[in-house]
């Protein structure tokens, strides 16, 4: 028996990457799950590696940023496992520029997915998780949230905003016995970071004391710990998983 066995997991923006990773590490320890994306071609890729490991998984084509397809979502995972027990808000993206050049668009993009998106599903998913008097959130930030980055500006705002939501979400449903925290991560090997140059590389890797990048599996098992038993003492807190990078 794994450790999640009998409950439901949501995760937004599993398709890829971390969440992935997240997807799989929480199907390999029993839980049956709901996973959002935009793009579904590889979310039902996601869907049938996960389905391997004996688990029951629905797909969900939706948007985090929109309030009516958050609803969507967790009716959708009511109807078909009865209660949710674990929310993962992990989509995200990034439209980089310096403030100077940045666009308002580019700007509101960003707020809406990073930030907008994670209060939109943990407020939808807190709904039932309260009538439950039980369940855990999950949220994934950043270490740019913590310290800033130049040409991130609204990608650092959103991920700040994102442990600010967390710290106030979990004081606000501690009573009701759930739990809210949140995984920084720092860089992790992604389409993301693969695009960078290999001087990029080198100079970021210089400053990461454990020298290498994290892989996303390193981010899932923070989210199991956070989203187990193990931390039941644990909430509004940020756990950062960045090689020592940021401490
Ligand atoms: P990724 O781009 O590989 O995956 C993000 C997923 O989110 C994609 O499948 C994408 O389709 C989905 N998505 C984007 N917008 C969406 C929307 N509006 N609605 C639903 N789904 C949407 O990125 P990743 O590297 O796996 O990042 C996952 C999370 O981890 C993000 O929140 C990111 O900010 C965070 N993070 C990543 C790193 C890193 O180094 N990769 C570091 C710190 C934090």
């Amino acid at each position: 028996m794994g450790m999640f066995t009998g409950k439901t997991a949501v995760i937004t923006g599993a398709a890829r990457g971390i969440g992935r990773a997240i997807a799989e590490k929480l199907a390999s320890e029993g839980a049956d799950l709901a996973l959002c994306d935009l793009q579904t071609d590889w979310l039902t890729d996601t869907a049938e590696a996960v389905k391997a490991l004996g688990v029951k998984v629905e797909c969900f084509d939706a948007d985090v940023s929109k309030g009516e397809d958050a609803d969507k979502v967790i009716a959708g995972v009511l109807d078909t496992y009865g209660k949710i027990d674990i929310m993962v808000n992990n989509a995200g993206i990034t439209k980089d520029g310096l403030m100077m050049r940045m666009s308002e668009s580019d700007w509101d993009a960003v707020m809406s997915v990073n930030l907008k998106g994670t209060f939109l599903f943990s407020k939808a998913a807190a709904k039932p998780m309260m009538k439950q008097r039980n369940g855990v959130i999950v949220n994934i930030a950043s270490i740019i949230g913590l310290i800033g980055n130049a040409g991130q500006c609204n990608y650092a705002a959103s991920k700040a905003g994102v442990i600010a939501l967390t710290k106030s979400t979990a004081k606000e449903l501690a009573a009701r016995n759930i739990r809210v925290n949140a995984v920084a991560p720092g860089f992790i090997q992604s389409k993301m970071t693969d695009a960078l140059s290999d001087d990029v590389k080198s100079m970021l890797l210089d400053r990461i004391p454990a020298k290498r990048f994290g892989v996303p599996e390193d981010v899932a098992n923070a989210v199991a710990f956070l989203a187990g038993d193990n931390s039941s003492y644990m909430t509004g807190q940020v756990l950062t998983v960045s090689g020592g990078m940021v401490m």
